[in-house]
């Protein structure tokens, strides 16, 4: 893997990754760009105690540019992107309009392929490889920011989920503080360390093995499951069987692995709703240990896939119990999504 960094025309930093140590990324950004407003700011709820980042800045983003001024399509024919290259493989850069910034913490935009067409499950294993190791070596470099104390890369594809963009790309935040569903595994995993001796992900793994109704793909280095109490109607995490607390500790045979059952998850989730269906809209999350907290090694690398589809045409919206009272309601037992997830397997 080769990485080249250099800098956007408003000084950006961009980063290209090649699966060739030969390949040459010198292309200059001439693009006349004003300075980046970074002007997020983070407030603190007194009754829950989490954060909200408020980000005004972000209302002037561009929404659903035609295919034919891509911000993150190569740059081509006279027409300037966000990308000064005529052809990439993977590219980052930081994101113009970033939710936070400075002190805030940092926001880069990932772009899985060139190909504006295609999706993460387009890619061939190559491909995801190379993504794997540019969330990697970002997850790396984010820890030796100050302002970060945890990096999230996810992905959110489709309409449906918000996406502006159509390119296939990804994010990652990087937050200044430990976000509030890692505070609570990393409580919960506390408790269970306290009262049982155990770990807790260790055991939640070992259960779902045993039980096998909510398996759906039980690799050699991976297993991916529903878990036993989805808040969503499709969701599967998918675990490295040894546990690591984040994508830097993996090791090489987990990594050569995950293409494979990463891309056919992905394959397998845009067959659900049957064929003719549009592509199934879904948040894909991982859940990285953050970087200096008391617990750390106790926490499990798990990447969270879903779709807020609960139904052919039907969307899970997140009503009055959900957003009132962070209480979920799912209509789909787990044990039936697992079984429909194992029978769209590729042939
Ligand atoms: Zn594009």
């Amino acid at each position: 893997m080769k990485k080249t960094v250099t800098t956007l025309a408003d000084g950006r930093e961009l980063l290209y990754y090649d699966s060739h140590d030969d390949v040459v990324r010198d292309a200059v950004d001439q693009r006349p760009l004003g300075a980046v407003s970074t002007s997020s700011e983070i407030r603190r709820d007194p009754l829950l105690g989490d954060s909200v980042a408020i980000a005004s800045h972000r209302q002037g983003r561009i929404y659903h540019p035609p295919a034919d001024e891509c911000p993150l399509c190569p740059s081509r024919d006279g027409r300037r992107s966000e990308i000064p290259e005529a052809d990439y493989e993977v590219a980052v850069f930081e994101n113009r309009f970033p939710s936070l910034a400075g002190d805030s913490g940092r926001c880069e935009v990932v772009c899985f392929t060139s190909d504006h067409d295609a999706s993460f499950a387009d890619l061939t294993e190559e491909q995801a490889a190379l993504v794997l190791a540019a969330w990697t070596d970002r997850t790396a470099e984010f820890a030796r920011l100050p302002q970060v104390r945890q990096v999230f890369c996810f992905e959110n594809r489709g309409a449906e989920i918000g996406v502006t963009l159509g390119h296939p790309h990804g994010q990652i935040y990087g937050y200044p503080f430990v976000t509030p569903r890692t505070e609570l595994m990393l409580r919960s995993a506390a408790t269970h360390r306290a009262t049982t001796g155990r770990n807790l992900f260790d055991d939640v793994v070992d259960r779902e093995e045993a039980d096998g109704s909510r398996v759906v793909i039980p690799g050699e280095h991976w297993i991916a499951f529903v878990p036993y109490a989805a808040h969503w109607p499709y969701e599967v995490h998918l675990y490295p069987r040894r546990r690591v607390p984040d994508l830097r500790e993996l090791d090489d045979a987990a990594r050569a692995e995950f293409p494979q059952i990463y891309l056919e998850l992905l394959r397998r989730f845009d067959r659900i709703f049957g064929p003719g269906e549009p592509p199934t809209p879904y948040i894909s999350a991982w859940h990285q240990a953050p970087f200096e907290a008391p617990g750390r090694e106790d926490f499990g690398l798990h990447l969270e896939l879903f779709t807020i589809r609960r139904t052919s045409g039907k969307l899970k919206f997140l009503a009055g119990s959900e957003s009132g009272m962070n209480v979920f309601i799912n209509d789909v037992p787990p044990e039936a999504a697992a079984q429909r997830l194992r029978e769209v397997a590729s042939e």
